[in-house]
């Protein structure tokens, strides 16, 4: 599937028109994304899981386009609160809740939540009583790129008990729940994390407990090209998994990444040019403080396109910081580039600019809309009179 991708001459309208560095948020493209994925899977009821990227441009497009959304804090309900989406189109999926968390909950009325502990069931049962609860089970996979298994997910052979426990305080445990770990380009793990919550849900049937929910949680891959993974077969592929499940069980799934990862591209300029010990070195506007926060907080590689042809040359590539640490890329096959000249990441848009830093004083890059500026330039041209549109 395509991504958005801003052409030389937008990238240039838009630098000439705003201060680098910044990143321009396609919401042509989040429909893109989130049709594509209620085409392939229309049971599917798609919490978009806004730490990827909390923009208000992604969160109004995809309450536009009737998701709910998957959230982890008190700040993150606040947030969405705030924009007018209702608790009852929140799933506070983080296993283990704050209090503060837990009180914000309760003050937006959301009413669905997962947990993997006994613990976090006598938090729930005192600050929100009675809600729906899912137990969020542990997955094995070692090849995804951020294995969340690790940290979260009770072992299959608790499940029943921690169920019945959670019936017991007076919560309504409705399903079960997985994530088999962020950027999977396998479905294996799907068809793994399926069959054992088929399993248990009729063991829990076994002692009258009804399950009517399974929770697919997130993980399906941002389709960059080096990934080459062929996203359509793979969510087919799940689809196929999911029907084994009866048509009276819901599924939720809690997509991040898959959703805004090809919605955004980021710009930055090179302010700064020097050869060390051979190696061509290029300092740019925006690092990883910054948009480029994915080198360390996903372990991501991105596309730098500078627009430019010639003789590639391995380079480096660091961000504004002091810090050493700030390097954006090494042995990055770039052709001959001279200070000002504009470099645009395509597919940042998951976990880049959602942990960036102010760091060293740099601001955040800020987030255009896309859609917004391609049309304030089109009428611009129409205003200045010019017969042909500037894009
Ligand atoms: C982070 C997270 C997601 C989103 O994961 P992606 O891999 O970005 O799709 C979904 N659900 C939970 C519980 C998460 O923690």
């Amino acid at each position: 599937m395509k991504s958005f991708k801003l052409t030389k001459k937008q990238a240039l309208v838009l630098a000439n028109k705003y201060p680098t560095p910044f990143a321009v948020i396609s919401t042509e493209q989040v429909e893109k994304n989130y049709r594509f994925l209620k085409d392939n899977m229309p049971r599917v009821r798609v919490f978009y899981a806004m730490k990827a990227n909390p923009s208000p441009i992604i969160i109004n497009k995809m309450t536009q386009l009737g998701a709910s959304f998957d959230v982890a804090s008190d700040g993150e309900i606040q947030t969405l609160t705030a924009m007018g989406i209702t608790g009852e189109n929140m799933i506070y999926a983080n296993p283990i809740k704050t209090t503060s968390g837990l009180k914000a909950a309760a003050a937006a009325g959301v009413n669905k939540f997962t947990f993997d502990t006994k613990e976090e069931i006598y938090k729930m049962a005192a600050y929100v009583p009675r809600a729906k609860v899912l137990l969020r089970l542990r997955i094995k996979n070692a090849k995804a790129l951020v294995n969340l298994n690790e940290k979260f997910g009770a072992e299959p052979q608790d499940a029943v008990q921690l169920l019945k426990t959670a019936q017991q305080q007076g919560l309504d445990p409705i399903g079960l729940a997985v994530h088999v770990g962020s950027q999977t380009l396998s479905t294996e793990p799907y068809h793994e994390a399926f069959s054992i919550c088929h399993t248990i849900m009729d063991r829990a049937k076994g002692i009258g407990l009804s399950l009517s929910t399974l929770d697919i949680g997130g993980g399906l891959p941002v389709p960059a090209p080096d990934t080459c993974v062929n996203l359509e077969s793979m969510v087919k592929d799940i689809n196929k998994g999911l029907t084994q499940f009866p048509p009276d069980i819901e599924i939720w799934a809690e997509p991040g990444r898959y959703i805004c990862g090809t919605v955004m591209n980021a710009v930055t300029r090179v302010i700064g040019k020097q050869t060390r010990a051979g190696i061509v070195c290029y300092y740019l506007d925006d690092g990883v403080y910054g948009t480029f926060s994915g080198v360390f907080f996903d372990h991501w590689e991105y596309e730098l396109n500078s627009f430019k042809s010639g003789k590639l040359i391995p380079s480096t590539f660091f961000g504004p910081s002091c810090d050493s640490l700030d390097v954006v890329a090494k042995n990055y096959p770039s052709p001959d580039l001279q200070i000002d000249d504009i470099i645009v990441a395509t597919d940042c848009g998951a976990y880049t600019s959602a942990s960036a830093t102010t760091f060293n004083g740099f601001a955040k890059a800020p987030l255009l809309h896309w859609e917004k500026e391609r049309d304030a330039i089109a009428a611009e041209a129409k205003r200045s009179d010019t017969c042909e549109a500037v894009i």
